[in-house]
């Protein structure tokens, strides 16, 4: 039913531009950031990042994707819990949520949820791609139409997970994973939020091609439920490719999970210090 897709909680208000557009450059958006704090120099009314909710991808009977040793659900969890003890000692006054920690099964919207139930100012959902031998390379992720087929494509691996939740149907109003119609209307729900998760998604992908040293396949958007779902600033990260044998045994290894959760959590710190306009609490 299309008219749901308007339906969502009360969005809250963000230190950017209420104008809201996929297309405008970065250092534009950042002239409407410093124009609206200095508008209110009181640090009382400032903007502060108090919330993350971290997602590692799949979990429990949902492995995810392969590659010839390890399985997604694994490597995602070991680079979340990396990412979360990072910016706990990094930030005492940050509160880091998980939508899971152990190898348990979450349904897509139930993480969504969690974010939203907890107010959170940002959601970082922590993933591994799949594809031919070949391929390799970082992707990061933001909620919005799709501009190429393979692009869909990820989208639509990631969301699949759905069709092994019970009462997916109903849960996500009989959304099908498979139909373009369904992809474009997901954009809806986050288009609000989208100028914020570019910024984090190109500091994330900057981070990964300079201080972490991967190569990278860009920032890229398409409609994924896990995003779709959640009332706030959200990326998704694809860290590598498990089916691509050198990223497997980079990912497999816990300093390669520990260079991915670092090039994040300094993505983070810049993307909050950015928003915050001050120092490091
Ligand atoms: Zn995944």
């Amino acid at each position: 039913m299309a008219t749901s897709f308007f339906s969502g909680p009360e969005k809250k208000s963000l230190p950017t531009s209420r104008q809201q557009t996929v297309s405008k450059p970065l250092q534009e958006q950042r002239t409407d950031s410093q124009q609206l704090e200095a508008s209110n120099p009181d640090d009382a009314t400032r903007y502060r990042l108090r919330t993350v909710v971290l997602d590692a991808g799949h979990g429990g009977k949902d492995i995810g994707c392969s590659g010839k040793a390890v399985h997604e659900a694994d490597v995602a969890l070991a680079i979340i819990l990396d990412l979360g003890r990072r910016i706990k000692e990094g930030y005492p006054g940050v509160r880091v949520i998980y939508t899971r920690r152990t190898n348990v099964f979450v349904e897509l919207d139930e993480r969504a949820a969690i974010a939203n139930r907890n107010h959170a100012d940002l959601f970082i959902s922590v993933h591994c791609n799949a594809g031919p031998h070949a391929s390799h390379g970082t992707e990061v992720w933001c909620m919005g139409p799709h501009k190429t087929e393979a692009n869909l494509g990820v989208a639509k691996r990631e969301n699949a997970v759905i069709l092994q939740e019970k009462d997916y149907q109903r849960r996500y109003d009989g959304f099908n994973p498979n139909s373009p119609q369904g992809n474009i209307l997901f954009s809806l729900f986050q288009s609000a939020y989208i100028t914020n998760s570019l910024r984090l998604a190109q500091r994330i992908d900057r981070q990964f091609r300079t201080s972490v040293g991967r190569s990278s396949r860009g920032v890229k958007q398409a409609g994924f439920i896990v995003l779709w779902k959640s009332t706030m600033p959200s990326v998704l990260v694809e860290s590598g490719f498990l089916t691509n044998p050198t990223e497997e045994n980079y990912l497999d290894d816990k300093a390669g999970q520990q260079a991915i959760a670092g090039g994040i959590y300094h993505a983070f710190r810049e993307y909050k210090h950015d928003l915050e306009g001050g120092p490091a609490e």
